[in-house]
């Protein structure tokens, strides 16, 4: 187990306070939510209150795992708490909760880029999910590692691998895993559960998607659009699309995948994944968003032809290490 200064000190401040919240980013994944979770459930385990406030609610999926029910979606942290503890946050807007700075700040993530904010910050960007770094912090508070803790560290290193496919896994990944198995959690059934409880709208939703989807001359870049008429032309929802980004990523010679989902009129989310060195981190971060170098997104405004355009050469450009700047 890694025992870093900061963790002996969110461990101190932890021992020190009795009633928290603990936030995410909006449109919670997997990580956020077993980070959070977990968290929550070693704070009880402590004797202490703990709430977990996220402003979206759980993708359905992750409804039937332990303290998922126990959320609360909200635009702001209301109560009296004595600190508010950040799970994958580069920076404290990303919760799209306000009110978690009127007490003292605690920020744990391991996206780059992250802005140090926080009375503490522990950053590791060497862990495959922050699920990786909570298993520590509860280690460290010598919280008992119960089945249900395990099953949500486990959701987050599940998911934030994208099943164990991306960069980021360590011996370190696979000691947790090894735990998290002792500890009675049946990896089949929270596979089964997070990755095939789709409804029919999510699987028309995803034909739509991929049917117009268009790969640049080289046949390595793949650019896929959602747009509110195909949302509700398929039945699905936008939560719908978590994970889609991926299957372009499935044929051997897409190196890259940019996924744009309107949000309305001319705006756009933009989500991207890498295979290797490409790094579309850095890409997003052009654009005021974030993520890691494989896998990475951001919101940007413009008609979709030129951003399909823009986008496309930018990550020919980084394929080819040169760097493209636009008017
Ligand atoms: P996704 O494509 O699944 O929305 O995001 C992929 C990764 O990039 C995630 O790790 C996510 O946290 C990060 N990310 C996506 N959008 C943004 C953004 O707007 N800002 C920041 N800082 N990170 C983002
Ligand atoms: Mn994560």
């Amino acid at each position: 187990m890694t025992t870093s200064p900061e963790l002996t000190r969110i461990v101190e401040a932890i021992r020190e306070r009795h009633r928290f919240v603990i936030s995410s980013h909006v449109r919670p994944d997997g990580d956020s939510i077993g980070s959070s979770v977990a968290m929550a459930l070693a704070l009880k385990a402590l004797g202490k209150q703990a709430v977990v406030v996220h402003a979206d609610p759980a993708p359905a999926p992750f409804a039937p795992f332990p303290g998922v029910a126990d959320i609360v979606v909200a635009p702001e942290a209301t109560g009296d708490f004595e600190a508010a503890i950040i799970m994958e946050c580069g920076d404290l807007g990303r919760t799209g909760v306000s009110g978690l700075d009127r007490s003292f700040v605690i920020n744990i993530d391991h996206h780059p880029g992250n802005s140090g904010f926080g009375d503490l910050c522990w950053f590791d960007a060497n862990a495959a999910a922050c699920a990786e770094m909570v298993f520590d912090l509860i280690l460290a508070l010598g919280v008992p590692f119960t089945r249900e803790i395990a099953t949500q560290v486990y959701v987050g290193i599940l998911t934030d691998t994208g099943s164990f496919h991306y960069s980021g896994i360590s011996t370190k990944t696979f000691d947790i895993c090894k735990a998290v198995l002792e500890a009675g959690v049946n990896p089949q059934a929270v596979a089964r559960q997070v990755y095939d409880s789709y409804n029919m709208g999510r699987i028309r939703l995803l034909g739509a998607v991929l049917s117009g989807m268009r790969v640049d001359p080289s046949g390595g870049i793949a650019v896929i659009y959602l747009d509110n008429a195909m949302l509700h032309a398929s039945g699905g929802s936008y939560e719908d699309t978590d994970g889609m980004i991926n299957e372009p990523l499935k044929v051997k010679e897409i190196a890259a995948v940019v996924f744009f989902k309107q949000i309305e009129g001319n705006e756009y989310r933009v989500s991207m994944r890498s295979k290797g060195d490409i790094d579309v981190g850095a890409l997003a971060r052009e654009y005021g968003g974030g993520g890691h170098k494989n896998a990475a997104g951001c919101t940007v405004g413009g008609p979709i032809d030129e951003l399909r355009t823009v986008f496309v050469e930018k990550i020919e450009a980084a394929i080819n290490g040169r760097s493209v700047s636009h008017r």
